[in-house]
């Protein structure tokens, strides 16, 4: 109902659809301080997705260290994990900046890996781009500790690198997952400038929509800043596109009202429990391992500390069964054991996805690579536990045990 009225109203209408304008800056300002920004004037777009998102966070950066430095020919530099976005990659060739990839490995934790942050940068870099729930396993890179090296960077060199958070996912999910008074990723860290997040996503917005939040106005260029006042009413706007349908901005307003704080955090909590009680329901059957964080116990994760989540500290985690491991996505992903893969070396993952697939079930199968031992790389599936696919968790395990049985002649 709500999307279907506000389908044809323009965006760009700024004062015929002025409602729509203030919803807007409603949810900036919600997201902002979600965020943790202590700053009184909330700045942000509202744009098709994270992708645009991205796309702008990454021209602010490039175009503050250029009018910084005075110098607009230089060819830059750009810091990405290899677990980042396609988005991301798509940003540095767009905008012709080099991308200086880090590695995200088995050996990091499969998150940004801090030890190769500093032979990547120099006076031309102008940002690290991290992500909040990588696509490919669900895990947070370091924000804190990567923003440590960059304060002892700066202190030893005097080049100040801002952080970008790519919280696609991550946006919505950790401000309310259980423990999340003990995750800090965003504006509470002074070198984060902005975030963005997807409401298509965890936002749980039945509408594409992206967000792009600001620390302040400091921060983005004032030459981006694009004003018109053709349609009735000036706009200044940083943004790629014009026109644009205003459903999903109030989708988005209405879907944060109707659930509040409370609602999101009630169904993140349960989104995050069934991943984890999935994960080790498949991990039980000797047949799979879990990739993913919300299955890696508090103990063995290798930044417990520069995260959250030990026992003591976290409710959820003294609740046996239930623990919450690592923070992380609500996804599965997950491969064969060494035992399994040592007792029927030609049954493969593909196998697995293809009899899926016959089944009904599209289980996106893909490789992490280079993040094995000696760079070889590790297959997966993975399993996104969203709304929708919740209930559906116990009949995919069923044909997951059918299929395997089938595949194996057990
Ligand atoms: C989905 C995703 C994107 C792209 O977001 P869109 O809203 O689909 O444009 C970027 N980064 C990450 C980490 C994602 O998961």
């Amino acid at each position: 109902m709500v999307a279907a009225s506000n389908l044809q109203k323009n965006q760009a209408c700024v004062e015929e659809y002025s409602t729509v304008t203030r919803y807007r800056e409603k949810c900036i300002s919600f997201l902002s301080n979600l965020w943790g920004n202590p700053s009184e004037e909330p700045l942000g777009s509202a744009t098709s997705g994270s992708s645009e998102a991205i796309m702008l966070a990454g021209l602010a950066m490039k175009r503050s260290w250029q009018e910084r430095n005075g110098c607009f020919d230089r060819r830059l530099n750009v810091i990405i994990g290899s677990n980042a976005h396609a988005c991301v990659f798509k940003f540095a060739a767009y905008f012709e900046v080099e991308p200086r990839i880090v590695p995200v490995t088995e050996k990091s934790n499969y998150v940004f890996d801090v030890d190769y942050l500093e032979e990547t940068l120099d006076c031309q870099t102008i940002g690290v781009f991290l992500t909040l729930g990588s696509t490919f396993t669900g895990h947070y890179d370091p924000v804190a500790v990567v923003a440590g090296h960059l304060d002892d960077h700066e202190a030893r060199t005097g080049n100040n690198i801002p952080i970008h958070v790519d919280a696609a996912s991550g946006g919505f999910v950790a401000p309310f997952a259980p423990g999340r008074e003990h995750i800090v990723w965003d504006f509470r860290i002074r070198r984060v400038l902005s975030i963005n997040a997807s409401g298509h996503k965890f936002g749980m917005s039945s509408c594409a929509v992206g967000w792009l939040i600001w620390r302040d106005r400091a921060c983005l260029p004032s030459s981006l800043l694009v004003e018109s006042s053709y349609l009735r009413g000036a706009q200044t706007a940083f943004s790629l596109s014009f026109s644009r349908s205003a459903a999903p901005v109030v989708v988005q307003y209405f879907k944060f009202l109707s659930l509040g704080m409370d609602g999101y955090v009630e169904k993140i909590t349960s989104l995050l429990l069934t991943a984890g009680s999935f994960g080790r329901q498949l991990e039980r059957t000797g047949y799979f391992t879990c990739v993913g964080p919300v299955l890696q116990s508090a103990e063995t994760g290798k930044y417990s500390d520069s995260y959250w989540c030990n026992s003591s500290k976290c409710q959820s985690c003294s609740t046996g069964d239930k623990g919450c491991g690592l923070p992380g996505l609500p996804v599965v992903v997950f491969t064969f054991s060494a035992a399994f893969r040592h007792r029927h070396p030609y049954v493969t993952l593909t196998d697995v996805g293809d009899r899926m697939f016959e089944r009904g079930f599209s289980i996106p199968h893909y490789l992490l690579q280079g993040s094995g031992d000696n760079g070889s790389d590790i297959e997966v599936l993975r399993i996104v536990i969203r709304e929708d696919t919740r209930r559906e968790v116990d009949t995919a395990y069923a044909h997951l045990m059918e299929t395997v049985k089938d595949l194996t002649g057990t």
